[in-house]
C-alpha cells in the first residue's frame, strides 16, 4: 500500500473491520474485501497436536509473533495469548500437527490492543533475526580471517 501497489481490501485476517481502518487512515473509500485473497475467517488459534510433535522447529521459524514454544528435539506448543490465528505455521508443520481451532471474537478494543501487541511482537522478532543475521556474518568473517592465515604445507 505504502508503494501503491495494493488495495485497501486484500488483507482477509484483517476483514472488514481492518478495511474500514486502513480507508479511515489513508482518506479512502471503504470496499468490500477482495475473495482473490481469501476470505475473513473467525478468529481462531494454533494448537499443537503434542504426542505428534517431533520437535523440528519448523513452525517456530514460520511464526511471525513467537508464540511458538520449544526446543530441537523436544515437544512444542502456542502460547494462546500470543497467536493471531495466522495459520503461517499450519504448513511447514511436517507430520500435520497443528490444527487451528476457533476461540471466541474479542471485542473491539480487546482486538485493538491484541493487534498492538502482536506488532510489538512482530517487531521485536524482526529485531532479534536482523541482531542474529549481524552476528552469524561476524562468526563467518572471522572465520574466513582465520584460514586465511592458516598456511598449507604440501
Ligand atoms: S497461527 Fe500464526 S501466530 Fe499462531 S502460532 Fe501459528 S504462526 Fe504463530
Ligand atoms: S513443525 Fe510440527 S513437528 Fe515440527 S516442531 Fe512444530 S509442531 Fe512439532
Amino acid at each position: 500500500m505504502a508503494e501503491g501497489s495494493a488495495e485497501i481490501n486484500q488483507c482477509p485476517p484483517g476483514g472488514e473491520t481492518g478495511i474500514s481502518a486502513l480507508a479511515a487512515l489513508l482518506q479512502l473509500p471503504f470496499k468490500p474485501l477482495n475473495p482473490d485473497y481469501g476470505c475473513h475467517k473467525p478468529k481462531q488459534l494454533a494448537f499443537i497436536i503434542e504426542q505428534d510433535c517431533i520437535g523440528c522447529v519448523k513452525c517456530i521459524a514460520a511464526c511471525p509473533v513467537d508464540a511458538i514454544l520449544g526446543a530441537a528435539k523436544f515437544m512444542h506448543t502456542v502460547l494462546a495469548d500470543e497467536c493471531t490465528g495466522c495459520e503461517l505455521c499450519v504448513a511447514p508443520c511436517p507430520v500435520d500437527c497443528i490444527v487451528m481451532i476457533p476461540t471466541a471474537v474479542p471485542d473491539s478494543v480487546t482486538r485493538k490492543a491484541q493487534s498492538q501487541v502482536a506488532k510489538r511482537r512482530y517487531e521485536a522478532r524482526c529485531l532479534r533475526k536482523e541482531q542474529q543475521a549481524i552476528e552469524q556474518a561476524e562468526r563467518v568473517k572471522q572465520k574466513k580471517a582465520a584460514l586465511a592465515k592458516v598456511t598449507f604445507k604440501p
